[in-house]
């Protein structure tokens, strides 16, 4: 297994890819203008990287529109396009490493999972849908006898993706698979946080065959680059994912533009619902602290919420603070650390706010304080509350960090209907050994995805989104498909009597 020696050396060999590509080339900003990206381990600049504006968009969208409409991949052969597809899947694995340092470095998430599980997982769902493309087929209608009416899938045009900075490649790629394999061309807009994964992409899909000006990747800021993509009159889609506030000025943008079709996943406030009959509590608690500190809690489906039936509160809890005293919070470069720092300084701030915020409303159970501030970098502890009432801000708000707020109920009844109090509904979570239970529990609550006995069970197999205020459209399984395709009627009359 590598070390952390071994991984810094493979990292100073990287010369991270910092422009705008557009059209199957790099380039400086139109207007010259850069912005750092910073390694949230140490604080320190890792790149400085082309602030795409609004005419880096146009140009983009532009080489996009061209390459559209040259039909050299709309038009092709899906066969052709999973070819293409599955060449870059396995150029994603054969650069793999590099890939995931990027990762790393850029938004400090930990090695051990940038190399097992983004970068792999990237290339296996690339994979997935280059295999489905040509295994669609359309529909013939019922229509009278005479009458034939085929309902085709037609690709949208220009999609403009633009993705957050927790999962950078694989967030990508949620959106640019489906997209891709769909034969639309695609503008991307990764987070100015990591932008680094994304540039070397582009490029590796080019080398894959992709042909120019297909996909395009634009670095800069939400208000600049992300807003010009939003406005764009000659985008056919937004796929967003991020928060619901932006995803909002999203809707808006189309509203004010040209009706272009937006996708958002959002926000979200998971609950996880754990009932006295959930025999095996050792479980329970792995999956638990799984749920809220990986990733250190920078998960959009992250169980933030953990509403335990009172019998067993107190023991769960217990196994929980044992678990989380394990974690390692250090560098994500060392293959040893089990949890990362925060992605910005600023962020940072927000979540030590949301521990005062706990502090000041329920019991901290443990945890609460910033860790190894002399390395410059933003880690803090594996938190959690109790005894949260209903109306405190951490039960309410997306933390979006290392914080878990614990509360106990009585009754099934007022389980649920405290894990639907949200104004998201992105995913839950339920342990009983009750099948009945799980049922009626699952049923009842409401999210895009319930897990039961597990928690954030995700696949490219199945759909995931939310209701409510974390959004609509899926991402993964073929319903992605969906939000890159418009269906086409043809209706070919009857041959005329006689
Ligand atoms: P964010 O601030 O909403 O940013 C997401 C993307 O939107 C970034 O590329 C960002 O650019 C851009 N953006 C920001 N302001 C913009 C504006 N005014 N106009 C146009 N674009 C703008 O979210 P984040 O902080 O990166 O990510 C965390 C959020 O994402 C959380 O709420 C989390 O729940 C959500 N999330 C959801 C899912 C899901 O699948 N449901 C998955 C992961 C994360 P900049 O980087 O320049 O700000
Ligand atoms: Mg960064």
């Amino acid at each position: 297994m590598r070390t952390r020696d071994d991984w810094q050396r493979l990292a100073r060999a990287i010369e991270p890819r910092h422009q705008v590509f557009i059209d199957g080339s790099f380039a400086d900003a139109a207007d010259g203008a850069s912005f750092d990206t910073v390694n949230p381990a140490n604080g320190l600049v890792l790149a400085s990287v082309a602030r795409g504006g609004a005419v880096d968009v146009d140009r983009a969208v532009a080489a996009a529109r061209r390459a559209f409409a040259s039909g050299a991949w709309s038009r092709s052969a899906p066969a052709h396009r999973k070819a293409v597809l599955l060449r870059l899947a396995d150029l994603i694995r054969s650069n793999a490493d590099e890939l995931a340092l990027l990762d790393t470095l850029d938004g400090g998430k930990l090695i051990g999972d940038t190399s097992t599980v983004d970068v792999p997982g990237s290339a296996a769902i690339l994979q997935w849908y280059a295999e489905a493309v040509d295994k669609q087929y359309g529909e013939v209608a019922p229509t009278a006898p005479g009458d034939l009416a085929i309902i085709t899938r037609e690709p949208l045009g220009v999609v403009g993706a633009v993705v957050p900075w927790n999962y950078p490649l694989e967030m990508a790629i949620w959106k640019l698979a489906p997209a891709l394999a769909a034969g639309n061309s695609v503008v991307l807009k990764p987070a100015e946080e990591s932008p680094l994964s994304a540039l070397r992409l582009a490029e590796l899909a080019v080398e894959a065959g992709l042909p120019d000006g297909v996909l395009n990747v634009v670095p800069g800021l939400g208000e600049e680059a992300g807003q010009a993509l939003g406005r764009h009159p000659d985008v056919d889609a937004i796929a967003f994912t991020g928060s619901t506030a932006v995803g909002k000025l999203f809707l808006r943008y189309a509203g004010e533009s040209n009706m272009k079709q937006v996708w958002i996943e959002a926000g979200g406030k998971s609950a996880n619902l754990v009932f006295a009959d959930a025999a095996d509590l050792d479980h329970v608690a792995d999956k638990a602290v799984f749920g809220i500190f990986g990733c250190s809690g920078q998960v959009c489906s992250a169980n933030s919420r953990l509403l335990v039936e009172e019998s067993i509160a107190d023991d769960l809890l217990e196994r929980i603070r044992v678990r989380a005293a394990d974690l390692r919070v250090g560098d994500p470069l060392d293959p040893a650390s089990t949890m990362g720092p925060i992605i910005t300084a600023k962020q940072l701030e927000r979540v030590l706010g949301y521990i005062e915020a706990g502090r000041a409303e329920s019991g901290l159970a443990f945890g609460g304080r910033r860790l190894h501030e002399a390395s410059g970098g933003y880690y803090v502890e594996p938190t959690a509350f109790r005894d949260v009432p209903t109306t405190a801000v951490i039960e309410r708000e997306e933390v979006f960090g290392p914080l878990l707020a614990v509360s106990t109920f009585r009754e099934e009844s007022e389980a649920v209907a405290r894990a639907n109090a949200s104004e998201y509904g992105l995913a839950a979570s339920v342990f009983t050994d009750s099948l009945s239970r799980a049922r009626r529990v699952a049923s009842a609550l409401r999210a895009g995805t319930v897990s039961v006995n597990t928690v954030d069970a995700l696949d490219v197999t199945v759909p995931f989104g939310g209701v409510g205020q974390s959004g609509f459209g899926r991402d993964l399984s073929l319903h992605a498909l969906d939000k890159f395709t418009a269906l086409k009627t043809t209706w070919f009359a009857g041959p005329a009597a006689g």
